[in-house]
């Protein structure tokens, strides 16, 4: 599974839209203080079904649409698109007819989130299972906050058994289990 594009419009300081082209071998993103660096990981986190505003530097999800500045208005919704290969054929059932798959994730004020998958209208927690199955999403190691390297260095087993199981791609069947275990 290859991330191909980022398309990011309304979200944070992206307030015009922006299409990121994520080309193999691209390793990192420099720029500036403030430009924006973090806020595109966080629209990673976001896609991927991340339901914690803090997690977004946020106190309430909304937070994430574009505020206004001095010189232009607040914006009304968010929108996040992530543009993967699927050609290795590798998303779970129901999501594998085809070998891009399109991601969205769109924010309103007052109305929440809403997600698709190519077109067609998906629960945020499919979008969280398609990613924990591939052993990426919003908690994936993968991606690791300022200050999480000392955080798993001083933390109890248990939770960092957590951090292994999803590198290994298995937290997906525990979610699964959780859910059966509660019916
Ligand atoms: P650094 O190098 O300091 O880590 P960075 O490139 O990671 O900087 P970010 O933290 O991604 O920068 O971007 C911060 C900018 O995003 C700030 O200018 C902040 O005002 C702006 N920003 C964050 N949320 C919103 C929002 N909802 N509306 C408008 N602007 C926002
Ligand atoms: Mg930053």
């Amino acid at each position: 599974m290859q991330f191909n594009r980022l398309r990011l419009n309304g979200f944070k300081s992206f307030v015009d839209p922006t299409d990121l082209i994520i080309s193999p071998g691209l390793t990192g993103v420099v720029g500036p203080n403030g430009c924006g660096k973090s806020n595109l990981l966080e629209a990673l986190r976001w896609i991927m079904g991340e339901n914690r505003p803090t997690a977004m530097r946020g106190a309430g999800m909304e937070d994430v649409i574009f505020a206004g500045t001095t010189s232009r208005g607040a914006r009304h919704f968010a929108e996040v698109a992530l543009i993967i290969d699927n050609s290795d054929r590798v998303a779970p059932a129901g999501f594998n007819d085809s070998d891009t798959l399109e991601i969205i994730r769109r924010i309103t004020r007052d109305a929440g989130s809403a997600y698709k998958v190519n077109g067609r209208e998906v629960r945020a927690r499919d979008v969280q299972m398609l990613f924990a199955d591939a052993s990426t999403g919003a908690h994936s190691p993968a991606l690791v906050r300022q200050g999480q390297i000392s955080e798993l260095i001083n933390a109890r087993p248990k939770a960092r058994r957590r951090v292994l199981e999803e590198a290994a791609g298995i937290s997906g069947l525990y979610q699964r289990r959780h859910e059966a275990e509660l019916k």
